[in-house]
Formats: C-alpha cells, sequence, structure tokens
C-alpha cells in the first residue's frame, strides 16, 4: 500500500476527552474517530487490526465446532416480555418504536433472539449438542461511556450460545468455550487471567470473566498463588475469626453528632472491626427496604446483596434520607435493635454474626447501642455481604490475597435453563417427553480487545502491535524520495515483500524522514525499513518497533527477517 493513499490521520495531541494511553493512542494514530459520546468509527489502519482480531475469534470458533450466523441489531419487545428482561433490564437497553409504534430494542446482546431462534428451527434432539456465534454490533446506553473503545455505547461483541440436553453436556460446551477463548486471548499476546465472576444481568449460576491485566482495568480482581481468583464482586473470603472482647449486656451510649464510623473511631475511641456500618436501600423491585451490615472495616457487596435479595442492580437504590426518616430511623444512628417494620428485611455478613458483641446506631438522635450481639439482640439472613479486600483469607487455602485490576475481554455464563423455561426452547426426549434445553452463553468484547492490546503494548512513541494484528507488517521508508537510488531501492524491496506475502506499505510522501518515522512508530508498524545513505550499496536500515533498536542489513536480510518473524509467529499460533 502506498502511504500516500492511505488516509493516514495522525493527530500530535489526543482531544482531550481521552485519559488512558490505549485510548489516546488509538486517536493520535488515527485508527479510530469519534462522533458522539461512546460511538466509533474505525479508519482504515483501524479496520484493519479489527478484522485481524475477529478473524482469530472467527478461527478458534470454527474450530471449536460452533456455527457462524449474524442477527440483526433491531431486536421486537415480545421476546424481551417472554424472557421477563423488558422490565428489568434497565436504562441500558436501547428502545425505540417503529411508525406503526411497535416497540423494539438495539441488542444489548442475543439472548432472545438466539433462545427463539433455536425453539424455532431445531425440532430434534439429534440437532444438540448446538453452538451458534456471530460477530456482531452490540448497543448499551452506558452510564458513563468512557475509555474510548472500552466502554462504548455501540461495540461489536462476539457473542455465542450453546445448547444441550443436560447439565452434563453443558459442563462439557462451556468447558469447550473456556478453552477456546483462552486459545483466542493467547493469539491477542494478550496477559489474561481466567477468574469466577458474577453472572449480572445475563442470569445462570456459574460464569467465568477473562480479565486483560491492566492498571486501567476497571474490574477488580482477588487472587491467591493457590489458584483461586474471582472478580471482586464475586469473591469471597475465609473469616478471619474476630470475635471482639468478652459478652457484655447491651447497653446504649450518648454519642453527641457522631454519626460517621471516623468520628466514632477517633472520638468515642471504638474500633471500626468492633463496629456495625449499617446501610438502608431502596429495593423498587421487590418494593422493600433492606438494611445491609457488615463490619465497620468494609463494604457492602451490593452485587452480593442484589443476589441475596433476589433484587436487581438497576433496581437497588440507597434509600434517601426522606425515605429513612419515613422508615422511623434515625440518619447516622441506624441500628436493627427492635425494629420491627415487614417492609424492612435485615441482611447481616457472617463476619458480624459470631461477634461478641459490636456497636449499631439506637435509632434515636446522638445515640448508640454497645455491645450487641446478633442472635440475641436482633437477627436476620445472614449471608457472604463483605466486599474482599488485599490480605484478606483466601477461600481456598487461607493464605492471604492479592487484588490486582484487570479489563473485562470476555465472559462466559452457564445459563441452565434461565431463558429456555420461560421461552419455551424445548426438544423432546428418548421418552417423548419434553425438555427445555440447557444453555451456556458466551461474549468477548472484540473492540474492547483490540484497545486491550494496545494498553498491554505501547511506549511513549506510541503502539507496538504483535505482529498478527498489527495493521501492516511492515513499512518501507526512504529517506529522500526524490532520490533516485534510495526510491528505486525501496521500490524493489516493496515488490519483493508483497510477492512473499508480507503485508508492506511503501511510504512514498514527500515528508520530512523524521515526520515519517515518528507516523510509524505512533501506528505501530512491527518493522520499518528505512532506505537512507547506503541504498546505492544495497544496505538498510532495520528497526524493530517492539524494542526501537536499529540496525544496519542487506535488503535480503532485512526480508529474510521479516519472514523469519512471520513464521515464528504462525509456529506460536499453532502451538496455542
Ligand atoms: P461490563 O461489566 O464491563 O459492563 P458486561 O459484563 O456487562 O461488561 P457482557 O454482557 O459480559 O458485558 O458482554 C460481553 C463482553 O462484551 C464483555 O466481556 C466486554 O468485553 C464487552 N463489553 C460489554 N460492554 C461493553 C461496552 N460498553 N463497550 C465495549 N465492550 C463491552
Ligand atoms: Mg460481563
Amino acid at each position: 500500500m502506498k502511504a500516500s493513499k492511505m488516509l493516514i490521520s495522525t493527530l500530535k495531541e489526543a482531544p482531550s476527552e481521552a485519559k488512558i494511553p490505549s485510548h489516546i493512542l488509538l486517536l493520535r494514530a488515527g485508527l479510530i474517530k469519534n462522533e458522539v459520546a461512546g460511538v466509533y468509527n474505525y479508519l482504515p489502519l483501524g479496520l484493519k487490526v479489527l478484522d485481524k482480531v475477529e478473524k482469530i475469534v472467527r478461527e478458534e470458533m470454527d474450530e471449536s465446532g460452533a456455527l457462524e450466523i449474524r442477527c440483526s441489531a433491531l431486536q421486537p419487545k415480545e421476546l424481551w416480555v417472554e424472557s421477563g428482561r423488558w422490565q428489568k433490564y434497565g436504562p441500558e437497553l436501547i428502545r425505540l418504536k417503529d411508525r406503526h409504534e411497535r416497540e423494539f430494542c438495539l441488542g444489548p446482546t442475543h439472548e432472545e433472539i438466539f433462545t427463539s431462534m433455536v425453539r424455532d428451527l431445531v425440532k430434534s434432539s439429534k440437532s444438540l449438542p448446538l453452538n451458534i456465534y456471530q460477530i456482531q454490533t452490540k448497543y448499551r446506553d452506558e452510564l458513563r461511556p468512557r475509555f474510548g473503545l472500552m466502554r462504548s455505547r455501540e461495540f461489536i461483541m462476539k457473542d455465542a450460545y450453546s445448547f444441550d440436553k443436560d447439565e452434563n453436556g453443558l459442563e462439557k460446551s462451556y468447558q469447550q468455550m473456556y478453552d477456546t477463548y483462552t486459545k483466542i486471548f493467547k493469539r491477542c499476546h494478550l496477559n489474561f487471567r481466567a477468574v469466577l465472576a458474577d453472572t449480572g444481568n445475563i442470569g445462570g449460576n456459574g460464569s467465568h470473566q477473562f480479565m486483560a491485566l491492566s492498571d486501567v482495568g476497571e474490574s477488580l480482581i482477588a487472587y491467591c498463588e493457590c489458584g483461586y481468583a474471582a472478580d471482586v464482586e464475586k469473591a469471597t473470603s475465609k473469616l478471619d475469626g474476630y470475635v471482639g472482647g468478652d459478652i457484655k449486656d447491651i447497653e446504649k451510649v450518648y454519642t453527641p453528632n457522631h454519626m460517621t464510623i471516623i468520628d466514632l473511631e477517633q472520638e468515642e475511641g471504638f474500633l471500626p472491626k468492633d463496629m456495625s456500618k449499617t446501610m438502608v436501600y431502596h429495593d423498587f423491585l421487590n418494593e422493600k427496604y433492606i438494611i445491609a451490615m457488615v463490619r465497620a472495616d468494609r463494604e457492602v457487596n451490593v452485587i452480593k446483596l442484589v443476589n441475596e435479595s433476589n433484587s436487581n442492580e438497576n433496581y437497588l437504590r440507597l434509600a434517601t434520607d426522606e425515605e429513612i426518616m419515613n422508615l422511623g430511623l434515625v440518619k447516622g444512628f441506624i441500628g436493627p435493635v427492635n425494629l420491627k417494620r415487614d417492609d424492612i428485611d435485615i441482611y447481616v455478613d457472617y463476619e458480624l454474626e459470631n461477634h461478641n458483641g459490636f456497636l449499631v446506631g439506637a435509632n434515636e438522635l446522638n445515640y448508640h447501642l454497645k455491645n450487641v450481639k446478633y442472635g440475641r439482640d436482633f437477627n436476620g439472613i445472614l449471608c457472604d455481604l463483605r466486599t474482599v479486600n488485599e490480605n484478606d483469607l483466601c477461600p481456598c487455602c487461607g493464605k492471604p490475597l492479592k487484588i490486582e485490576r484487570g479489563i473485562e475481554v470476555g465472559q462466559i455464563f452457564k445459563l441452565q435453563t434461565k431463558y429456555s423455561d420461560p421461552m419455551n426452547c424445548i426438544y423432546v426426549d428418548e421418552f417423548g417427553k419434553n425438555k427445555p434445553m440447557v444453555m451456556g452463553c458466551y461474549g468477548i468484547g472484540i473492540t474492547r480487545t483490540l484497545q486491550s492490546i494496545v494498553e498491554q503494548y505501547h511506549d511513549d512513541a506510541g503502539i507496538k502491535w504483535p505482529l498478527n494484528v498489527a495493521p501492516y507488517h511492515a513499512v518501507i521508508v526512504p529517506v529522500n524520495y526524490k532520490d533516485d537510488s534510495q526510491r528505486k531501492l525501496a521500490e524493489t524491496l516493496y515488490e519483493a515483500l508483497k510477492a512473499n506475502g508480507v503485508e508492506a506499505i511503501f511510504d512514498d510522501r514527500d515528508e520530512r524522514p523524521g515526520f515519517k518515522f515518528k507516523d510509524w512508530e505512533l501506528i505501530g508498524i512491527p518493522f520499518m525499513i528505512i532506505c537512507g545513505k547506503r541504498s546505492e550499496e544495497g544496505i538498510v536500515e532495520f528497526k524493530t518497533r517492539q524494542t526501537l533498536e536499529k540496525e544496519e542489513l542487506t535488503i535480503s536480510d532485512a526480508l529474510n527477517r521479516i519472514l523469519d518473524a512471520l513464521e515464528e509467529e504462525k509456529k506460536y499460533n499453532d502451538s496455542i
């Protein structure tokens, strides 16, 4: 490809909304262009990379035996009503009406469509197991679209759905997708970790996320050297056994104006471990209020609370001051003792269960209750409600947990019959009985994966694409395009590279060499061949983007270097 015809649109500075390196670099390198918040267009170089990431995903999905289809983004409301998600999905779902007032949504995911398709098309159990996938555009009206392709409102996802006769079948399909994802992310050269995950809006009873490790990741991962790893939304820890002091009678204490944990610690001398953090939530789905209690050195894990209370993330909010007052509670002095209201459920973290006596609000202005003991002074629903912290004890081996950040590039779920039951996606078993198909679903954020690669492969000069996802393999830059011997050598080399299957760019732009070098380093082309002073001798400068190292080579050596690197990459891919 001739550089003069490539619509190269590199920028010196990134627009100010870009905050993280990968977003800045994708914009500066001219791979993507932003129109409105959370919506991106892929420019020629960006599309090349996108195609390559898609190709890796497609090859591995095909290899696993999954069938590719392509569905519309436009989905009818009726199917979402059948699954029960039209109401539950919340404001992320982009809803629209056609000219006849018929309601639709733009698919944020496709469980309903695939379930409906399989119930209509699959008549015999002989067709099972079945795994169908697509690579397609998804829409989610994210509350805060940010970080470019990482959290956008329109993005490309690979989504797959498996249909099995029974749980055993699902286990196999799930494991196969787990292995396929592992291969895909290895082939993308991502440094990643598969972790246990919550099932969120999608539902079901088992899930893993694939996390590209990165300091800018929005997810927190708790992991242990024994192999345990879980999203902090899901992670659990062993109880640390702390029970406080001796068991004593409950005592009312005057704590004027001291309503926060910090006040109570600093002004009244209570240890956070000997106090409860008592939060009040309004559950709009079940029209209830919830009191959630964890030890005060902890945070409530809202995802766990949502799961315990059978609520939904979109329908659980902290109660307002007014609601707290109307419940007869006193803000800053809320407590569970003698609280008798049918519309309030109390959820208590296990850490408080065996504590000998801790401090809670007295539901009276300026008063707390000391030495409160669960089971003696109040009751509630005991559950795991706390957010795991660094150095908590690993639930598997008891060693201290570590915390790291990750970008969720993929997630797999055991859906079981969550969709096939309500949507009547059934098969007839060998005894002539109708049975719901047992489903799994499997997503990869293709565009998020692309940006995660940039996040892991860049330096101050720009992107450092791994060879198999780079927009092109090599670029040839004549230092002075007007110099005959330089231009001719560059042309010869360009033809030789193309003839050998190397994806090459010929920089025929009449620009200063420094300007051209900077462009290619920013864009991240793995190899640069510079035809300069020694062109007449057939000697070029060979620069590797990963290391920025330069050396002088003959043109045939330069060509062989690239062919060797491609061969090496192929071997790596074949070995996975
Ligand atoms: P998140 O927790 O980051 O919002 P999710 O768990 O809701 O993601 P899934 O429903 O599991 O996402 O979707 C499958 C994959 O699609 C995710 O693993 C992620 O890689 C990608 N993805 C989800 N939302 C977005 C988004 N707004 N922008 C880009 N990619 C996304
Ligand atoms: Mg997810």
